[in-house]
């Protein structure tokens, strides 16, 4: 970092060791520099203001202008308070203290003009501002321009860091740095992009002389966060693959060619083709692949990922399918054996209940090569689980496994074998590209053909009656039908379904009138778990009472119905996930949502994006507007990610401009060490050194 912006921030003129040591432990504020990208979360026009008659609390703050008419002290003991009667033309409002009052008595003067700056509240019956700002009205000299409000803790309080006392620091800082803040960005890109220059942004976004401004110096920081961040994940991006040696599957090979033309049980989407060329080119290329799938719910991936591991098998290399429950992975091993059946493959299957014996052929076969293709969950990343030679991993449903684990199989081979990383849970474009930056990413945006979209209803308690003869109805078209609770036991604080009590109500309804009814929930034993499933499957059991362990993968296309119990405690894209598992027959499907009467509005917003759309990217981002990307993505993801200004939900548009940018960039200067980069190269290098350990998210 150049070195002023460097200094420690106890040399600021106003801070000393006591502040600083409040500054780091509070706000994180170590050097100049800290501080200077330490930014106010709002602004107030000084020469504004709001007209008593018309405050109805829709402003947090107002500002006011106008005079004192009268003061009182009213109360006794502890209940005294000072009122202050305050009027400006268009109605009058009590100013309210509950302390301090002599001061404020010597200091306020009946009659005088005052500007008075506070939060209303609202208390019987009427509008009054406890503990305003105050400041008197001098003629001639009018307050002009905007006064930032910074992000302040208590503990900074008390050592009079508040709001004012940090924007009196930064007028401090100003002056010591005497406009020494160097440009970090080329002089091309700001003109191209019409950007404020980097001195001029930080001025204006702490001392702002106009609305204007203050946006041009948002959007020019803004977009110097994202921009490095883009270039840094693009350069890693580049480094690995040119690092990284991959083994090459140039042929299509024998294995793919006869399952393409002999057993192949569709013709492809035209999505599934395209992504399937954009992996061949990856293998093809003789560097380490490392793709992320995304594809929603029932658009076909498992069937690229079979062709993926013919690929690998036709260059004699062996494949592995990893699955994040014992549900998954066995209907992945049985749906892909029965597509193999008649090939001379060997599919081997291993999770945490395959018996000792099995698991030791098992461990011989892989080491030996006699088994092509392993499927399995967890129970793949044990390191007694070694390969002859494997080429290529596909890991189903990603967000279930952590860094480690993806790691863990990179270290099966030498030359580490190709990833695929498949997930249903669509994340926004913008949120992939930065959390994934470095990964390259396939998109299956069509759904097989005659598909019927899914009908989704919201209905609440009173309708359950109805509810049970709908399902009753579907039944008798000789479908089937989920019911899926999100809790397991019955919760004291929380007056949800619970599973046992929905199993019992369901099975008197329909017992009677000779249905069967499974349960599953993830306390059961694997394999009364699967005992359960597979009735199901059969078409055995009519309705499946389960909790979200059916989320992932399930696929019986008989059934027509998902109802999904205290809805408004699942999050979009879990809602997504349960809706999937119906509408893969051919016969028209139904989700329902069932909800209690009074929920919160965000939940009303889910339910209602939920019956309006099918469509997982949609939801993903309605999902990421309502709960920011911490959220979506994990804390500890979120972390890595800790954006000063810059917005993911709501700067997409920005991301993508600073990826588009970044790239252009890195595409006739690989690794940034051209003479009309070297700002850049430099200022990347600042960024990097002065944030905190970035590490390797993907
Ligand atoms: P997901 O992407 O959710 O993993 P699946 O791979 O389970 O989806 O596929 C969902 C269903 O669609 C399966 O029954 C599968 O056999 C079927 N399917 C996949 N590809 C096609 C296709 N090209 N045409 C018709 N049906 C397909
Ligand atoms: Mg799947």
């Amino acid at each position: 970092m150049n070195a002023l912006l460097a200094t420690p921030i106890a040399y600021l003129k106003g801070v000393g060791p006591q502040k600083a040591q409040v500054l780091q432990d509070e706000l994180g504020i170590f050097t100049f520099q800290d501080l200077l990208y330490h930014f106010p979360y709002r602004y107030q026009d000084r020469s504004a203001f709001h007209d008593i008659a018309l405050i109805n609390g829709e402003d947090q703050y107002v500002q006011l202008k106008g005079r004192l008419t009268h003061i009182s002290e009213i109360g006794s003991g502890r209940q005294k308070k000072l009122l202050g009667r305050f009027s400006d033309g268009s109605g009058s409002i009590d100013l309210v203290w509950f302390q301090g009052f002599q001061w404020i008595k010597g200091n306020l003067n009946v009659q005088d003009e005052y500007i008075v700056f506070g939060k209303p509240k609202f208390f019987q019956n009427n509008w009054n501002i406890p503990h305003p700002e105050l400041l008197k009205v001098v003629p001639g000299l009018e307050r002009k321009g905007f006064e930032a409000f910074y992000p302040s803790t208590e503990k900074c309080q008390h050592k009079g860091l508040h709001s004012k006392g940090l924007s009196k620091l930064i007028g401090n800082l100003f002056e010591q740095l005497a406009n020494q803040i160097p440009e970090t960005l080329p002089p091309l890109i700001c003109t191209e992009l019409n950007l404020l220059p980097r001195i001029k942004a930080l001025r204006e976004i702490h001392q702002p002389s106009s609305e204007t401004l203050i946006k041009a110096a948002r959007y020019r920081l803004k977009w110097e966060e994202l921009f490095f961040l883009q270039l840094e994940l693009l350069l890693r991006k580049g480094v690995r693959s040119q690092k990284l040696k991959g083994y090459p599957i140039k042929e299509v090979g024998a294995a793919f060619m006869e399952f393409y033309e002999h057993h192949l049980p569709f013709e492809l989407t035209g999505a599934q083709k395209r992504v399937l060329k954009e992996i061949r080119k990856d293998l093809g290329e003789g560097t380490h692949m490392n793709r992320l799938l995304q594809g929603d719910v029932g658009s076909g991936k498992t069937l690229v990922a079979l062709l993926c591991l013919l690929l690998a098998k036709g260059n004699m290399l062996q494949g592995a399918l990893m699955a994040p429950t014992e549900i998954l992975a066995n209907q992945h091993f049985i749906g892909i054996s029965e597509l193999l059946r008649e090939m001379d493959i060997k599919v081997a299957l291993l999770t945490g209940s395959t018996k000792k014996a099995e698991r030791t052929r098992i461990h011989d076969g892989l080491l030996s090569g006699e088994i092509d293709f392993l499927i399995g969950t967890h129970a793949l990343l044990e390191d007694t689980v070694q390969f002859k030679n494997l080429g290529l991993v596909v890991i189903d449903e990603q967000h279930r496994f952590g860094v480690a684990q993806r790691a863990k199989m990179w270290r099966k081979n030498t030359t580490p074998p190709h990833v695929l990383i498949m997930t249903a849970t669509p994340i926004p474009r913008t949120l992939a590209m930065t959390f994934y930056g470095d990964l390259d990413v396939s998109v299956i945006d069509e759904l097989p053909p005659g598909r019927k979209p899914i009908h989704t209803i919201h209905r609440r308690e009173n309708h359950r009656d109805k509810l049970l003869t709908f399902i009753h109805e579907q039944l008798q078209f000789g479908r089937q039908a989920y019911v899926v609770y999100p809790l397991i036991q019955e919760s004291e604080k929380l007056d949800f379904k619970n599973l046992e009590d929905g199993f019992a109500q369901i099975e008197e309804f329909f017992k009677p009138l000779g249905y069967q009814i499974s349960m599953v929930h993830g306390k059961m034993k694997p394999a009364d778990k699967e005992a359960a499933m597979q009735e199901f499957v059969k078409g055995q059991t009519h309705i499946m009472v389960a909790t979200t362990v059916i989320e992932v993968g399930v696929n019986v296309p008989n059934a027509s119905v998902m109802v999904i119990e205290s809805a408004e405690r699942f999050g979009l894209s879990q809602l997504h996930q349960l809706r999937g598992r119906v509408g893969r027959g051919a016969e028209k499907s139904y989700c329902i949502l069932m909800t209690g009467d009074g929920i919160s509005k965000e939940a009303q917003k889910r339910m209602d994006t939920m019956v309006s759309s099918n469509d997982g990217f949609v939801l993903a981002e309605v999902d990421l507007q309502l709960r920011g990307p911490g959220d979506l993505m994990g804390t500890q993801q979120s972390g890595a990610l800790a954006l000063k200004i810059a917005d993911l939900a709501k700067d997409g548009q920005l991301v993508q401009l600073a990826r588009e940018k970044a790239r252009a960039i890195l595409e006739t200067d690989a690794q940034l060490i051209a003479p009309e980069n070297a700002l850049l190269n430099q200022a990347l290098r600042e960024v990097l050194k002065n944030k905190p350990n970035w590490g390797r998210i993907s």
